[in-house]
C-alpha cells in the first residue's frame, strides 16, 4: 500500500492545465480566468440617483422643511434636459441620471407631493452627494477588476457584464469521457436476471463530473470484453481531455480494465492506504499527436468509486481546468457519537451527516452503513470524517471532516 499523498502527487503531477480559449461570457460560469481583466468603462457610467425621490441642490434644503418647484421628471434610461436653478427640484427614479445643477437626492419617503406634483415639500435636509452614485464608484475604467486565476462565479459574470465584457480568456472546460465496466450491470431498466445488478456508478460519476464543471462524454456500460474495451478507450483518448473508468481495477479474474489499460496506456496500479477506495489506477493514454490523456481508473464498488473520485479525480480535473484550490474544505469537527474503527494501516473516510451547530462548530454522526457497496447511506452524507489509523474517535471527540456539501 502507498500513502494517499503519494497517489495524489502522482496524479496531480500528470494532470497539466488545459489550453486557454476565448469563451463567451454566457458559457463561462465556473471557468478560471487566464488573463487579468481591465475595465474599459466606468461603472456606473454617469452620476445617478440611488433612490426614488427628488433631485435637489443640497444648499436649497439645508433649512428643511422647504418647498421646491418641480420642473421635470426623469426615469431610469432617460435624461433630463433641465439645469436645476435655485428653489427647483426634479422628480427622479433610482438609476436615472442626476440633472445638471442637482447634487443630492431626497428619498420620496422624506417628501410630500403638492399641487398635483407641481411642487414638493422636502421634509429633511441632505448634504451634497447624498443618495448620488458617482461615476466609477463601483468599477473605475483602467483598473484591474479580476486577476488571472479568478473563478467565474455568478457575481463575477455579473461584473464582467457590467463593464461590457462579452468574452473571456479562460482555461477550457475539461471534456471527460466516462464509462462503467461489468457484465453484471443492467442500465436499460430491464428485469434483473440472476447475478445482475443495476448500473449506478455511471449515473453517479456523470453527475460528479458535471458538478465539477466538466463536459461529460458518456461512453456507457462496456462489457468485460478486452477488444470492446480497447476500442472504446482508444476512441475516448482521441476526443477527450481525460478518461474516467469505473470497475475492473482490483484483483479479480475479470478485471479487464486492468488487462486492457496495461496494454494500451502507461499505467500505475495502486493500492492506497485508505478505506474505502484502496484500488486505484492512473495512467496516460496516447491522444492526438501523442498528447498524453490522463486516465483515472476508479474502483467498481459504488462508495469506493465516489470516494476515489473525490480524493483523486476531482482535484486532478480541477487542476486541468486551472483552479488553484483543488480540494474541498476540511474543517475541525466534533463527533456527536463514537466513530470507531480498528487499526489496519489505512486512513478511513467515514461517511457522516454533519451540520454547523450554534457553537459554530461542525457536528457529525455516521451516515449509516459503511460498506463500500452501501451507496444509499453514503448518499445522505454531507462530509467524510477522516479517521487516521487507530481506534477512531470517542463521542464529543475531535475529528477532521471533508465537506462534500454545505448548503
Ligand atoms: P469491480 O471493481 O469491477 O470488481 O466491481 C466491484 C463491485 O462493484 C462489484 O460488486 C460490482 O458488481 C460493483 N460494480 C462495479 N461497477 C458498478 C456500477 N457501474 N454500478 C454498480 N455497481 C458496480
Ligand atoms: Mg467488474
Amino acid at each position: 500500500m502507498i500513502p494517499e499523498s503519494e497517489a495524489r502527487e502522482h496524479v496531480l503531477a500528470r494532470s497539466p492545465a488545459l489550453p486557454v480559449v476565448a469563451a463567451p461570457l454566457t458559457g463561462a460560469l465556473g471557468l478560471v480566468l487566464a488573463r487579468d481583466v481591465v475595465a474599459a468603462e466606468d461603472v456606473p457610467p454617469f452620476a445617478n440617483s440611488a433612490v426614488d425621490g427628488y433631485a435637489v441642490r443640497a444648499a436649497d434644503v439645508a433649512e428643511a422643511p422647504v418647498e421646491l418647484e418641480v420642473v421635470d421628471e426623469v426615469a431610469a434610461g432617460a435624461a433630463s434636459s433641465v439645469t436645476l436653478a435655485r428653489g427647483q427640484a426634479v422628480r427622479i427614479m433610482t438609476g436615472a441620471p442626476m440633472p445638471e445643477g442637482a447634487d443630492a437626492s431626497v428619498m420620496v419617503e422624506d417628501t410630500e407631493r403638492l399641487d398635483g406634483g407641481a411642487r414638493v415639500r422636502i421634509g429633511r435636509s441632505v448634504t451634497s452627494g447624498t443618495a448620488v452614485r458617482t461615476p466609477g464608484d463601483d468599477v473605475r475604467a483602467g483598473t484591474t477588476v479580476f486577476t488571472a486565476g479568478t473563478v467565474v462565479t455568478p457575481a463575477v459574470a455579473g461584473v464582467l457584464a457590467s463593464i461590457g465584457v462579452s468574452e473571456v480568456h479562460a482555461v477550457r472546460r475539461a471534456r471527460v469521457a466516462v464509462l462503467s465496466t461489468g457484465d453484471e450491470l443492467v442500465a436499460d431498466g430491464s428485469p434483473l436476471r440472476p447475478g445482475q445488478i443495476r448500473e449506478s456508478n455511471l449515473t453517479m460519476l456523470r453527475g460528479a463530473l458535471a458538478d465539477a464543471g466538466c463536459d461529460v462524454l458518456d461512453l456507457g456500460v462496456v462489457r468485460d470484453d478486452e477488444e470492446a474495451l480497447a476500442r472504446v478507450l482508444t476512441s475516448a483518448a482521441a476526443t477527450a481531455d481525460a478518461v474516467v473508468t469505473s470497475g475492473g481495477v482490483s484483483m479479480g479474474d475479470y478485471d479487464v480494465v486492468k488487462a486492457v489499460l496495461s496494454r494500451i496506456a502507461d499505467m500505475r496500479w495502486m493500492q492506497i492506504a485508505i478505506k474505502p477506495a484502496k484500488p486505484f489506477a492512473f495512467g496516460l493514454l496516447p491522444g492526438p499527436g501523442d498528447r498524453p490523456v490522463p486516465v483515472l481508473g476508479l474502483p467498481g464498488n459504488p462508495v469506493s468509486s465516489l470516494v476515489s473520485f473525490e480524493l483523486f479525480a476531482r482535484p486532478a480535473l480541477r487542476r486541468m481546468m486551472g483552479h488553484a484550490r483543488l480540494d474541498r474544505p476540511v474543517v475541525a469537527a466534533v463527533a456527536d457519537e463514537p466513530l470507531r474503527r480498528r487499526p489496519d494501516g489505512k486512513t478511513h473516510y467515514v461517511r457522516v451527516v454533519g451540520a454547523f451547530g450554534d457553537d459554530g462548530r461542525y457536528h457529525v454522526r455516521s451516515a449509516g452503513g459503511q460498506g463500500s457497496h452501501q451507496l444509499a447511506a453514503t448518499a445522505t452524507a454531507t462530509a467524510l470524517a477522516v479517521l487516521p489509523d487507530g481506534d477512531g474517535v470517542e463521542a464529543s471527540g475531535p475529528v477532521r471532516a471533508l465537506l462534500l456539501s454545505v448548503v
